[in-house]
């Protein structure tokens, strides 16, 4: 347990209905006592767990305001802590009032994250589940909401503590091979050993494979348009926006700059970005847009790309037909409203993914466009419960583990000896460990947890 007892104010710095001074740590009755006088003239201290009291927050005897106090002893409370809550009115004077004769009475003020730092540090959670916390907060749609949950429930922890426990039981059987090689025990087999570690394997694979999902449903599918001059880009990413946010005129060259939007599309979120496309060009501002759209091109989860149906491929379009390779790509032959050349859909169709046409002017073609963006990222057999990753430092773990165990695999192929075997494996279930929190350094810990906000 921390020696300090924190305090903060848990509900939002602005007016509203009630307020919150959370206080977490060995002194928070005691404090309580000092602060808080109840109706009835009983102590907090000498309150139970999961009660309340109706009263006043007191200041060198004078009353700041009356509330509600609820106590919570440790370990059945948030933090694992003695907690104690004062509501009061919503109100930012009275509210920060209350919080300094708190911290007059001996409280410190938390730092960002404080309190949920405490549950992890006292085993109240694990960090996956600590970090889904900010995930809720920050939820903005259903599937959001469903994702953070999941993984505050443990999904994450499950999957990743399935994959270390069959870990340990290989690094068990090298141990005891190794450790008492006069007794019975029967040597390693290097072919179960190797199919052990494969299905370790597959499993980090599966792992790493779903962890863009996770960022997918946080942030939203970064989608970039590409395509040459006056195909309609801005056109159709203007249409998508709602809005007349970029420039169109049928002039080339008239976006020069990368224009950037979070929208809905359907059951969608897009981070779009309307692009000057990737052509060589004189002008020295646009060849900027350009290589930042490359760049935006080499991260995006999808490309839109978009042709003039009303004129045959040109050189251009096959030299970008021939960039994207390998890429999620949406074709879309745009300006349906006039006559579209015939046999360019099916070539399309050949090339990418999926291939609309559309009239970007007249927003023809957008259902068929918003339904293929659903079927590609949320559709599928991808469930939260499964334990999909939610951030970049889940998956870097889960990464240099699954490098750690291909290397692993390697040196058994190669007959390097099982001790060396242990030391790779052993880091490769540190780093799940890492993932987990299990294991994991103050460094990241403090990472973590500055990210959130203060109060929670
Ligand atoms: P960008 O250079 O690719 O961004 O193209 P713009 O969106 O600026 O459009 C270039 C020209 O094509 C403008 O004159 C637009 O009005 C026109 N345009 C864009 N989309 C369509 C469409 O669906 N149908 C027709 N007929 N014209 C379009
Ligand atoms: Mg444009």
């Amino acid at each position: 347990m921390n020696g300090t007892t924190i305090a903060a104010i848990s509900t939002p710095q602005a007016e509203g209905g009630i307020a919150v001074i959370r206080i977490s740590g060995d002194s928070s009755l005691e404090i309580a006592d000092k602060v808080f006088h109840t109706i009835s003239g009983k102590l907090p201290s000498e309150m139970k767990g999961y009660t309340c009291a109706y009263g006043k927050a007191v200041r060198n005897d004078e009353v700041l305001d009356e509330g509600v106090l609820t106590v919570f002893k440790a370990p059945k409370s948030y933090t694992g802590e003695d907690v104690v809550e004062i509501s009061c009115h919503g109100g930012i004077y009275v509210s920060r009032m209350i919080l300094r004769t708190v911290i007059d009475a001996g409280a410190v003020l938390a730092e960002a994250g404080e309190f949920t730092k405490r549950a992890f540090q006292n085993g109240k959670l694990m960090l996956t589940e600590a970090e889904a916390v900010m995930d809720i907060i920050s939820a903005s749609s259903e599937r959001e909401l469903k994702f953070a949950r999941s993984i505050q429930e443990g999904a994450v922890y499950r999957r990743i503590r399935g994959i270390i426990d069959k870990m340990v039981e290989v690094l068990g059987a090298l141990a005891a091979w190794a450790d008492y090689p006069e007794d019975d025990i029967p040597e390693v087999e290097p072919d179960v050993l190797r199919s052990n570690l494969c299905e370790v394997c597959d499993e980090l694979f599966k792992v790493i494979d779903t962890g863009d999902y996770g960022r997918i449903i946080k942030e939203g599918v970064s989608a970039v348009i590409i395509g040459r001059p006056n195909v309609g880009k801005s056109t159709l990413f203007n249409l998508l926006n709602g809005c007349d946010r970029s420039i169109v005129t049928d002039i080339a060259g008239t976006t020069r700059d990368v224009v950037e939007e979070r929208i809905r599309l359907g059951d969608a979120t897009l981070r779009l970005w309307d692009t000057a496309g990737i052509r060589e060009t004189e002008d020295v501002i646009e060849q900027i847009g350009v290589n930042i759209a490359r760049e935006r091109l080499e991260r995006a989860d999808l490309v839109l790309a978009v042709f003039d149906g009303t004129e045959p491929l040109s050189e251009e379009d096959e030299e970008l037909l021939h960039k994207l390779k390998g890429k999620r790509v949406i074709a879309i032959v745009n300006k349906l409203d006039k006559s579209v050349k015939s046999g360019l859909k099916e070539r399309l169709s050949g090339e990418f993914e999926k291939c609309i046409e559309m009239s970007a002017k007249e927003g023809k073609g957008l259902e068929e466009l918003t339904e293929a963006i659903e079927e590609m990222f949320y559709k599928g057999d991808i469930i939260p419960e499964m334990g999909i990753l939610s951030n970049e430092r889940q998956l870097c773990c889960a990464k240099s583990a699954k490098e750690l165990v291909d290397e692993a695999i390697e040196a058994l192929d190669v007959g390097i000896n099982l001790d060396a075997i242990t030391v790779i494996l052993d880091g490769a279930a540190e780093e799940l460990m890492n993932l987990t929190g299990e294991r994991v350094s103050e460094k990241v810990v403090e990472d973590v947890f500055s990210r959130f906000c203060v109060g929670k």
